[in-house]
């Protein structure tokens, strides 16, 4: 059996169940075969994959809060710190009714990788519990926020671990969590990142993820002689990568005619109201459906099936395995050229061959939307600085960093005679980092 397949093996024995951590290892792992057999004898002495598959540390523990109606609720709360060989832990918080150990395994170990291919000096983790924020008031998302820090306050700072927001975690939650670790330790300290801006948040961070997703897509587009000007564009989600996606296509000439949410999407084809959206998600909290309520082009459809809309372009920007092979066929069918994800892991094993083997250019979460932990890193920079950059700086700076990206993925992908698949090509170039630093710290 080969050296990675025995590795694979290792993980479902040993991680019963994890079925997303499974398929991240084990997608990450075939795309760097080529790698692993160059350099086995040596990887094996070291247990180099055995070690890189496996959590430094897991928190795992009790959030208690007491809701509205004074009843006493119990959610599960998490840490994965993940791999630390390149800097402090890095990533974000996820709260969602999906969220279990596996799931958050499986984004700590991408996060690795992806951290690493930014070129900051970023480890990989993740957390995040089962808390549903949907439907909670304020004071409920507060009392949940605070008794999550009160715990994980004793395993994260600036230098340790530095969290940040993800699905369910905005700057409201950010805040929150921010003023209990300051209550907790006595510091104030860059130990968060997506901070407001009055308190040592990041110009451009909001917007990060989404303006370097399509930074990536549209470097991408011009290595293989195209562009944004005048496509249509796709976009699953309507949260925080999605919006900004949508906002730097429209400014880069492309048209957006769809968005989501977990109840369906809405297609406008005269291109989406961005203000509107806006207004409707970031102001009232609400549903992507009520836009059709507003603009008269637009329309509803409740469920998925927001990838059998023709496009040009398909960014992925709502959550993991969103994007299935049958997904991926419908699109092509269509005229989709491009895909781009903005999500962790949107599509399947099989919808990502699929683009790979039939000339699709297609651009992989680790790569396509390291912007927004990229943009954190430099939060980090600026908390340490003791300074805030104007928005230009950072923008440009993520820019910089989006366009490095693209070059170390494609690079790597030409290196191993992989050209233009920019899986292998991402993964690779993560992966060489932590190793390198992770050989060179011994075990
Ligand atoms: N949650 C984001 C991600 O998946 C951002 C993490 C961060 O800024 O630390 O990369």
């Amino acid at each position: 059996m080969s050296y990675v397949d025995e590795v694979y093996e290792r993980v479902v024995n040993q991680n019963p169940g994890e079925v997303e951590f499974h398929q991240a290892v084990k997608e990450v792992l075939d795309s760097l075969k080529l790698v692993i057999s160059a350099n086995e004898e040596n990887y094996r002495k070291m247990g180099l994959l055995e070690r890189i598959v496996e959590p430094e540390r897991i928190i795992s523990f009790r959030v208690p809060w007491v809701d509205d109606n004074g009843n006493v609720q119990v959610n599960k709360g998490f840490r994965v710190q993940f791999n630390s060989a390149i800097g402090p832990y890095k990533g974000g918080l996820r709260l969602h009714p999906s969220v279990n150990q596996g799931i958050l395994k499986f984004l700590g170990f991408e996060q690795t990788f992806k951290n690493s291919l930014t070129g900051l000096p970023i480890g990989g983790g993740k957390g995040g519990s089962n808390f549903d924020p949907k439907g909670k008031s304020d004071r409920e998302v507060m009392a949940f926020c605070q008794s999550f820090m009160t715990e994980l306050s004793k395993y994260i700072g600036a230098d340790q671990d530095v969290p940040a927001g993800d699905i369910g975690v905005g700057a409201r939650e950010i805040g929150f969590l921010y003023g209990q670790y300051k209550r907790m330790t006595g510091l104030y300290e860059g130990v968060l990142t997506g901070k407001g801006l009055n308190y040592g948040g990041s110009l451009v961070r909001t917007q990060a993820t989404g303006y370097g997703l399509v930074y990536i897509l549209d470097e991408m587009l011009k290595h293989n002689g195209k562009d944004l000007n005048g496509k249509k564009v796709v976009i699953s989600g309507s949260g925080n990568v999605a919006i900004y996606a949508a906002e730097k296509a429209q400014q880069l000439g492309a048209i957006v005619i769809s968005l989501s949410d977990s109840a369906g999407y809405i297609y406008d084809e005269s291109g989406i109201q961005l203000d509107l959206v806006k207004e409707i998600k970031e102001v009232r909290r609400g549903r992507i459906k009520e836009y059709a309520d507003v603009v008269k082009t637009a329309v509803f459809t409740e469920g998925k099936g927001i990838w059998s809309i023709p496009c040009d372009i398909a960014l992925p920007c709502a959550t993991q395995n969103e994007l299935d092979i049958d997904d991926a066929k419908e699109l092509k069918k269509n005229g989709c050229f491009a895909v781009a994800e903005g999500a962790n892991m949107p599509s399947t094993r099989g919808a990502t061959d699929y683009f790979l083997e039939n000339g699709i250019y297609f651009m992989p979460g680790k790569a396509a939307n390291a912007g927004g932990v990229a943009t954190s890193a430099l939060e980090m920079s600026q908390n340490s600085q003791r300074l805030s950059w104007t928005f230009e700086e950072v923008d440009e700076k993520l820019h910089d960093i989006m366009v490095n990206i693209y070059a170390k993925a494609a690079d790597a992908a030409d290196r191993y005679g992989v050209s233009g698949n920019y899986v292998a090509g991402a993964n690779i170039a993560g992966f060489e980092k932590v190793v390198d630093a992770m050989m060179a710290q011994g075990i």
